[in-house]
């Protein structure tokens, strides 16, 4: 039984460090609450504090708790600080990310679900790999139904709460082809008991909505429901959080509307509306001062998000000073601003600054490369947060999917990724014969495998070795530590030698890899208490889970780098925004479609990420998909009030104001970035082992930059070439006629 600690709440701690209207929303009575205010507020202070209250005061029991948070990661901290805040264990309160929570009740009621015991996860590359094989057996061509978009549209489907028999016939060919491919995919995942991530959510809602027993009993145990970043959730998890709180559960939100940035993904910004009028009596309450960030990043955020017009409104203010102004970066190209970056990141790490305070954040994962290439280089340790994603690597994935198969021999995606890797001789066409078999059988390939025999000819011996390799494993590894069984499956299956054989770094690194995914799986060798699952499988969820999260490099003091997107809810002392050019940030897509909100919001993410300094670069040329592209300053910089920010030549080292009123109207068409010194000439004064790009490079008489003239678009600038000889394209940005690619030896451009 949990014991409340209520023999003496310790009141004082726990809401002293609390401005008036934060205590508000931590001492308020059990009603709904939303939480609106903008970054740095104290939104997930104010969340993890009502929990806190909840326990200590309102003697509410730690098991009556559900909070969903945005990372798993997020999550173990605020277990943390919540049993820190109030001393007291809090293992039995649920807290996790929404499809954390989603998992784990479908493993508890696995039979209600109507999934297999030991169901598995399918990863969105696994995802792609199944809807891939499935549009290849309905004669779907690939060119005309590209993987990623059927995939992207069921699950876009699930996140509305969509099954394939409630899509209505619309009469239309395509569509009903990609509820056809929905269809088959749906099938053949219930057959191999996979659950892909939307799935997931959709299961548990079904699960809540629809078996009276499991409604009835999270009802009854969920007395309240937390959730942070509330501005993210889709339709689904909406729905969701409305059943599981029923009539008498009581729902806390915090988000903020400027910070919603995953609509692409189906988050709804309206849910926060919604909520007032779904839950009865839910009162808002407002937070807007800020204890992040300095003023001057305070004012540019300001500035910045005034822009947009879909707003609930609210404006940041804090006590703190000014602080220092924020440093904008032009960059020749990718790797000077790799370079900048970590210069400055020398000069802060001189003192006692650590490097954990220093975080680089970028708009798309690409431009990881460049940066890490450097920080490499010039040995600074990093980590990729979020992103590099550990258990995506390709040994690591090998070896996983050898101990899914071994738990679930019905998987046919890890059959088909191990049957012939390493290479024992099962070729293309063995494969394809035993796919047809398991199509015609209505089974699964290791079914067929089995089955097969001497139908497969020469490969048959090779495929019965498979076979009891698998079975031998299965049987030697039964009982044992899950660490012995992953190294076992790593000796036995020959990957450590096929890999041993690779040579170079990159097999160097594959074999850490391995080494280090045993060292991973002792961290569970223990389930925790009140989880029903087996070691094996709940390391094979918490692979499929987290990737990406818990990362390898844990505990060493590193450089963070991430993209805007898995930056959101974290703050750090000094942050580097790069790649602020048009095109990249925002986007090419949101630029074309003027549809900048979003790409705005995600820009005050990145701003309100920085507690003390921000930097800011953008490269004037970058390659992008291979290709040297011009870049031009982002029109978001136009936003940020001048006085807050000043421009940083690395040569001279001085800080220059820029943003002047002169400057402002001098017609560059940027707004003004200050006039400029005169440049100086490439690899002067910087490191000469940079890559040197080859920006004089003429095509075709043209340069990068040069003005032409065309016949029908009239005049323009060339943004980019891409091949070569005759088959040189170019890219133009027309004046009047927009961004056209042309053959260069058709285009007959004249030279302005
Ligand atoms: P985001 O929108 O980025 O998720 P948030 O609103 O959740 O931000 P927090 O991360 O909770 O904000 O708080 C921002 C910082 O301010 C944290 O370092 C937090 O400890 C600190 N903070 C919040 N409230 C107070 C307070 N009343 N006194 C002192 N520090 C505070
Ligand atoms: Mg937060």
């Amino acid at each position: 039984m949990f014991q409340s600690p209520a023999i003496n709440p310790d009141i004082v701690p726990l809401t002293a460090a609390l401005n008036p209207a934060q205590k508000e929303a931590v001492t308020a009575p059990p009603e709904h609450r939303l939480v609106l205010a903008g970054a740095g507020s104290g939104k997930t202070r104010v969340l993890v504090h009502r929990i806190g209250w909840l326990v200590a005061v309102e003697n509410i029991s730690p098991h009556s708790i559900l909070a969903v948070t945005f990372t798993n990661k997020a999550a173990a901290e605020m277990r943390g600080r919540i049993e820190q805040l109030i001393n007291v264990p809090v293992r039995t309160m649920w807290v996790g990310t929404f499809h954390g929570i989603a998992h784990r009740m479908l493993r508890l009621h696995w039979r209600e679900a109507k999934l297999p015991q030991n169901f598995q996860i399918l990863d969105s590359d696994d995802q792609q790999r199944l809807v891939k094989r499935i549009l290849r057996s309905l004669d779907m061509p690939d060119e005309q139904w590209p993987p990623k978009l059927v995939t992207a549209f069921i699950n876009a489907q699930k996140d509305e709460g969509r099954r394939p028999a409630s899509l209505a016939d619309q009469g239309d060919y395509a569509q009903r082809q990609l509820v056809r491919a929905y269809t088959a995919y749906q099938a053949q995942c219930e057959s191999a008991g996979l659950v892909d991530f939307a799935e997931l959510l959709l299961r548990a809602f079904e699960l809540c909505r629809d078996v009276p027993e499991i409604q009835a009993h999270y009802r009854a145990r969920f007395r309240h429901i937390l959730v942070d970043e509330f501005q993210d959730t889709n339709t689904l998890q909406y729905a969701w959080l409305r059943v599981l709180a029923g009539e008498s559960g009581v729902l806390f939100a915090v988000g903020d509307d400027d910070q919603s940035i995953y609509s692409w993904r189906g988050a709804k910004v309206e849910n926060m509306v919604r909520l007032s009028r779904d839950f009865p009596g839910a009162e808002v309450i407002r937070l807007e001062q800020n204890y992040r960030s300095t003023g001057t990043i305070l004012k540019a955020a300001n500035g910045l998000i005034a822009k947009n017009s879909s707003r609930l409104g609210k404006n940041l203010w804090t006590e703190d000073g000014e602080g220092a102004p924020i440093q904008l970066y032009a960059a020749f190209n990718e790797y000077d601003e790799a370079e900048f970056v970590v210069n400055r990141m020398r000069e802060h790490l001189d003192g006692r600054t650590r490097h954990a305070d220093l975080a680089v954040l970028y708009r798309s994962n690409a431009q990881s490369r460049v940066l890490e290439e450097t920080l490499i280089r010039q040995r600074l340790p990093y980590r990729i947060y979020g992103g590099l994603r550990f258990f995506e690597r390709m040994e690591v994935k090998d070896a996983l999917a050898y101990l899914r198969l071994i738990s679930n021999r019905e998987d046919d995606g890890s059959f088909e990724r191990t049957v012939n890797t390493p290479t024992r001789g099962i070729g293309a066409t063995t494969i394809e014969r035993l796919r047809q078999i398991a199509r015609e059988g209505g089974m699964s390939l290791w079914k067929a495998a089995v089955g097969a025999g001497a139908v497969l000819g020469r490969s048959a011996g090779n495929l019965k070795q498979f076979i009891d390799l698998i079975e031998g494993l299965a049987k030697e590894t039964a009982g044992e530590p899950l660490s012995k069984i992953m190294e076992l499956t790593i000796e036995r299956s020959g990957l450590r030698d096929h890999y041993k054989k690779e040579k170079g770094e990159q097999a160097e690194s594959r074999l850490e890899n391995l080494d280090e995914l045993i060292n991973a799986t002792r961290g569970f060798e223990r389930p925790p208490e009140d989880d029903e699952l087996d070691p094996l499988n709940s390391f094979l969820a918490h692979a499929a889970l987290e990737a990406g999260e818990g990362q390898a490099l844990a505990g060493e003091d590193c450089v963070q780098l991430m993209t805007l997107h898995s930056a959101k809810g974290l703050e750090f002392p000094i942050v580097f925004m790069v790649g602020v050019e048009n095109g990249l940030f925002p986007n090419q897509r949101a630029l074309d479609e003027g549809n900048l909100e979003e790409e705005r919001r995600l820009c005050y993410v990145g701003i309100t990420r920085a507690r003390q300094q921000l930097y800011i670069s953008y490269a004037e040329v970058r390659r992008v998909h291979g290709t040297e592209q011009i870049g031009s300053p982002s029109i978001f910089l136009r936003d940020i009030p001048p006085e807050c920010v000043v421009e940083t030549r690395p040569r001279a080292g001085v800080l220059r104001p820029s943003f002047t009123g002169a400057a402002r109207n001098s017609g560059n068409g940027y707004g003004g970035y200050g006039t400029r010194e005169p440049r100086p000439r490439y690899g002067e004064g910087y490191n000469l082992q940079r890559p040197v790009i080859a920006t004089a490079q003429t095509y075709g008489g043209f340069k990068l930059g040069a003005q032409v003239r065309h016949l029908k678009f009239g005049e323009g600038t060339i943004v980019s070439f891409d091949g070569d000889g005759d088959r040189t394209q170019v890219e133009v940005r027309f004046a009047s006629a927009g961004t056209k690619r042309l053959m260069l030896s058709q285009a007959n451009l004249q030279a302005v």
